[in-house]
């Protein structure tokens, strides 16, 4: 609990943009993982200043500061878990230059992603990154996760957009990383460093990023195939044919049965498996790779192929990924969901182990996502009401990674560490990386006042999914 001394004088930093009343307190708890710890105090700050000056008090009197975007992480980073004080940073929302000479746009944290991808592409550029989250997160909250999204398999993630950023460090000190240039190799990257370090070494104030030309065509197409195994073959296909698609979405037997109960589209519910492909480019590059994509398709035993026509028909077979999440609540109430990546030719192995271990563990494993760069979501479904079902599944969370990594894969391709990965994360970087990553932290934040506890694990945080 903070003492009205130090609130008192948290309110002199922040004056009209600080608040403890217990309703506002609830609103900034939580994430998309559900989990909550109310926080002692939220504030609005407005410049990195402000954030400077709150941080030599944190220092100073020893309590946590947590950063927070749209609270849209899925693993409890912007959880305040050891209370202390929340910084909103939604105010600092302005786009403050998007420079049409050098393809670039410097932005404060609190940007919408799907906000600044509209304002660039009215003007003929281009922000890649889409995480699925886009209408709501933040592109403070997507630098500090690493977010990615179905446009990565050809445009790649945050981490490949941001040229610079500024940076409230834990010590007060504010700094400013990398160039305005295309490239700069002085010193060690501090730039990739912040990048996906979750809120824990730096409070993120501003950042420069890359643009590119906005494509001028694209065309989408959803293939139903009979097997995981003849998805997967396709996609191997249509890599080796030399064409990296703008996106590459794959669903299991499980996601398409689930799509089909809830929208009435017409999915084949025998189908083993779909892949929503999308190219761009030139309308004459966009349309020929299509072509080659569903002479592939065809090659590979598709059922069937739908390709859109016009906007209205991109936006239908869109709606069938998008409505996976909502549907597949359906088979069960609560989900356990971790983004796994495995190279994407060990995706049919994946998916083979995921089956076994549904049965063995008799609950319903379904799996979707970035079938071209290998990021699967594996959701785990159980309810959470009933005691033995929900310890079951998070029980096969073990099984999951274990899995994962031994398909040489990652523990996590965007949602991050946070808490709820943190239990597993020596598993990946071994006991070296854990202890070199407790270094750098210690380096940028001597007094561990910046959003502790997340990334590596820490004894006094409870793991609760
Ligand atoms: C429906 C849904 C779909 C999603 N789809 C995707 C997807 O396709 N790809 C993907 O990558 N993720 C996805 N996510 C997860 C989430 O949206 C991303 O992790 C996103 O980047 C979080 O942004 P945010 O603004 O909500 O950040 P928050 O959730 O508020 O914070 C996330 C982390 O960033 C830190 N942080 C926030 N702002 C700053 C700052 N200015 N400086 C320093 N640290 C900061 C926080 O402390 C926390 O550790 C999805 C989430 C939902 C709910």
């Amino acid at each position: 609990m903070l003492s009205t001394e130090i609130k008192t004088k948290i309110r002199a930093l922040f004056p009209d943009a600080a608040t403890d009343a217990a309703e506002d307190l609830l609103v900034y708890g939580f994430d998309a993982t559900g989990q909550e710890k109310i926080p002692d105090m939220v504030v609005f700050p407005t410049n990195a200043r402000q954030i400077a000056d709150l941080m030599l008090l944190a220092n100073e009197k020893r309590f946590p500061l947590v950063p927070r975007g749209a609270g849209s992480g899925f693993v409890g980073g912007s959880i305040p878990t050891h209370e202390g004080v929340v910084l909103n940073m939604t105010r600092m929302n302005r786009i403050l230059k998007i420079d049409e000479a050098n393809l670039t746009a410097e932005v404060e944290p609190g940007v919408v992603t799907a906000h600044l991808q509209r304002e660039v592409e009215r003007l003929g550029f281009f922000y890649p990154p889409d995480p699925a989250s886009l209408k709501v997160s933040t592109i403070g909250g997507n630098v500090a996760t690493g977010a990615g999204g179905p446009r990565a398999v050809k445009y790649g993630v945050t981490r490949d957009y941001v040229l610079g950023l500024e940076v409230v460090l834990p010590t007060g000190e504010i700094i400013r990383t990398g160039a305005a240039t295309m490239k700069s190799v002085v010193g060690y990257d501090l730039t990739r460093l912040l990048v996906g370090s979750e809120g824990t070494l730096g409070v993120v104030t501003k950042i420069l990023l890359k643009l590119l030309p906005k494509p001028k065509a694209t065309r989408t197409a959803l293939a139903m195939f009979p097997t995981v195994d003849a998805a997967a073959n396709t996609v191997a296909a249509i890599i080796r044919a030399r064409i990296i698609p703008r996106t590459l979405e794959f669903m299991d037997k499980s996601a398409v049965r689930a799509v089909e109960e809830y929208l009435h589209y017409g999915l084949p519910t025998d189908a083993g498996a779909i892949l929503l492909l999308e190219t761009d480019g030139t309308p004459e590059a966009a349309q020929s790779e299509m072509e080659t994509i569903c002479d592939i398709c065809r090659q590979h035993e598709a059922l069937d192929i739908q390709v859109a026509r016009d906007e209205a028909e991109k936006e239908k077979l869109w709606t069938v990924r998008r409505s996976i999440s909502p549907s597949i609540l359906r088979i069960r109430p609560n989900k356990i969901n971790e983004d796994v990546t495995v190279p994407r030719s060990r995706i049919p192995d994946l998916m083979k182990r995921l089956a076994e271990l549904s049965a063995k563990v008799d609950l319903p494993i379904i799996n979707f996502g970035h079938a071209g760069d290998g990021n699967i979501h594996v959701n785990v479904m159980t309810d959470k009401k009933n005691v033995e079902e929900y310890e079951r599944a998070k029980k096969t969370i073990d099984q999951v990674f274990d899995i994962c990594l031994k398909l040489d894969g990652t523990l996590s391709g965007e949602h991050g560490i946070g808490i709820s990965k943190a239990p597993w994360i020596e598993l990946e970087i071994g006991a070296v990386g854990v202890r070199l990553t407790r270094q750098l932290k210690a380096v940028f934040d001597p007094n561990n006042i910046l959003n502790p506890g997340k990334i590596v694990p820490d004894e006094s945080v409870v793991f609760n999914h």
